[in-house]
């Protein structure tokens, strides 16, 4: 599964419909202070399933939509679109017959988020499990978040043990397994 276009609208300071494309090789995102470069990589984390607004630097999950700017009202709705390429057939089964898959989450003002693949609405849950299998998820070890270096030297060995594990590829493991508990 390849990550290779992300859409965003709404979302943070992205107010404008922006589209990015990841293509093959390193990818940069440079830019002055307060230009959003963090807010791009918040907007992944959050297609992938994120629930934490805290870990958005957010004090509520509405605080992601568009707040408003000198001259531009607020928005209603925050949207965010990830496509994946998946021609190498890694994705989970229930997807699986899908070349493209194109995940999106949408937020509304005191609504909540509906997430979809490829158009059918599915849970938080299917979004999460989707990518923590592919070890690039909301909380994966892939994404390291600003400040968060110095997070981990800090941490206490069980929230260190947690980070190894998903570096090793086994928390997807442990997501399904508490699904299964639960059912
Ligand atoms: P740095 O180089 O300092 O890390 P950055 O490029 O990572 O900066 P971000 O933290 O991504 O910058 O962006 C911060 C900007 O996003 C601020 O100007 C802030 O006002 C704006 N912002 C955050 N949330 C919203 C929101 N809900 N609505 C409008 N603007 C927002
Ligand atoms: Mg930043």
């Amino acid at each position: 599964m390849q990550l290779t276009r992300l859409r965003i609208v709404g979302f943070k300071s992205f107010v404008e419909p922006t589209e990015f494309l990841i293509e093959p090789g390193l990818t940069g995102v440079i830019g002055p202070n307060g230009c959003g470069k963090s807010n791009l990589v918040e907007a992944l984390r959050w297609v992938m399933g994120e629930s934490s607004y805290k870990s958005m630097r957010a004090s509520g999950m509405d605080d992601v939509i568009f707040g408003g700017s000198g001259h531009r009202p607020a928005r209603n709705t925050a949207e965010v679109t990830v496509t994946v390429d998946n021609a190498d057939r890694t994705a989970p089964a229930a997807f699986n017959d899908a070349e493209i898959l194109e995940i999106s989450r949408k937020i509304t003002r005191e609504a909540g988020s509906t997430y979809r693949i490829n158009g059918r609405e599915v849970r938080a849950r299917d979004v999460q499990l989707l990518f923590a299998d592919a070890a690039t998820g909301a909380r994966s070890a892939a994404m390291v978040r600003q400040g968060q270096i110095s997070e981990i030297i800090a941490a206490k060995p069980q929230a260190r043990r947690r980070i190894l594990e998903d570096a090793a590829g086994i928390a997807g493991l442990h997501a399904r397994r508490h699904e299964a508990e639960l059912r």
